[in-house]
């Protein structure tokens, strides 16, 4: 598979990126070795940069993935290893680091990220970017910057000097693009705190563009649209992938035949009518465990929960992106995949 450098990093990247999300305990829920098993065969044909987070709680499975490419004789610098944190402040992003470390057996990550920045939220999470900072200077990450969903904060990230790279959302319908820019379409959340509205495809195809100039690695998710796109699989795909601007698309997969799919895909052999067979399963609000806390609401980034008649929480499946931030929220873990 293609590589390019990640940005203005010595880092080679795949073209396409393999999003570990989808093989966890809120999606598919595979053995540590059926999710290292797969983890190894898209490795095998030619993915070399892999993504996970601390919420997601996958490092024994990455672990089981790393032990496996190492014990079959390759080489730790063939792997591009990213991890994410939502930690807020300083404290909690040394900690989230050292975690990434240990639970995954490395001795440095390729790529560390403060997860989900939302608008207005650079400056409230300062301290965590300087624990970053000092990770990098000290080798214990090679790469630091951010993922979002807001194409204001990746318009900010372009200017910003010690960003390496940026990961956003990106789809061909602009499926749960946020932005703290005022005007054009779409309202403020509910609950969110921050002025925040539906964005574009257009807005946030600026905001990279204008990161990819700056020199910073670019990474884009969410191809899909949480599946909301599958329908529209190859223009949707193909969409993303010949953005120029862009170094990997991260594509959550859960089996060897989605690999297959998406490498038929980036070789040209797929047909142009292909839609994949996605599984149908979603997520949805177990209302017996629901207490209406509201926390999912505040945690959606995409506007797709609110309160239904019975003041228990509701799941819009046509607005979700599928991105899990509200199951982690809840504190009574009523948000489950069925
Ligand atoms: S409902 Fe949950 S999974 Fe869907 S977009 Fe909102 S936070 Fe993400
Ligand atoms: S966070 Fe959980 S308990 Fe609270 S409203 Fe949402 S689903 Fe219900």
């Amino acid at each position: 598979m293609n590589k390019t450098l990640l940005g203005n990093t010595e880092i080679s990247v795949s073209r396409a990126g393999f999003g570990v999300l989808a093989l966890g305990q809120n999606h598919k829920d595979l053995s540590l070795e059926e999710g290292a098993e797969l983890l190894f065969y898209g490795f095998m044909r030619g993915i070399n940069f892999f993504d996970t987070a601390q919420y997601y709680d996958e490092y024994p499975l990455m672990r089981a993935f790393i032990d496996k490419v190492l014990s079959s004789g390759h080489e730790r610098e063939e792997l591009v290893i990213c991890s994410k944190s939502l930690a807020s402040d300083r404290e909690e992003m040394v900690a989230a680091i050292d975690e990434a470390l240990c639970k995954m057996g490395l001795e440095y990550l390729d790529v560390f990220l403060m997860h989900e920045v939302r608008s207005g939220q650079l400056q409230m999470r300062s301290g965590a970017f300087e624990a970053l900072k000092e990770a990098k200077a000290s080798g214990k990450v090679r790469a630091i910057g951010l993922s979002t969903h807001h194409s204001d904060v990746a318009s900010e990230a372009a200017s910003m000097e010690d960003i390496d790279c940026v990961f956003a959302l990106l789809n061909i319908e602009g499926l749960g693009i946020r932005t703290g820019e005022e005007g054009g379409p779409g309202e403020s959340l509910p609950g969110y705190g921050v002025s925040d509205r539906a964005g574009t495809r257009e807005e946030m195809e600026a905001a990279l563009a204008a990161c990819h100039e700056a020199g910073k690695g670019v990474l884009t998710m969410k191809a899909l649209g949480g599946g909301n796109l599958a329908a529209s699989y190859v223009d949707a795909m193909n969409y993303v992938f010949t953005r120029p601007f862009t170094n990997t698309v991260m594509v959550g997969m859960s089996s060897a035949k989605e690999v297959d799919d998406l490498l038929d895909l980036l070789d040209g052999r797929m047909d142009s009518c292909y839609v994949p067979d996605i599984g149908g399963k979603a997520l949805r609000v177990n209302h017996d465990d629901c207490v209406g806390c509201g926390e999912c609401i505040k945690a959606c980034v995409s506007g797709a929960i609110d309160y239904g008649s019975d003041g228990l929480a509701e799941i819009d499946q046509e607005l979700c992106i599928d991105c899990g931030y509200c199951a982690y929220a809840c504190p009574v873990r009523a948000i489950i995949r069925v």
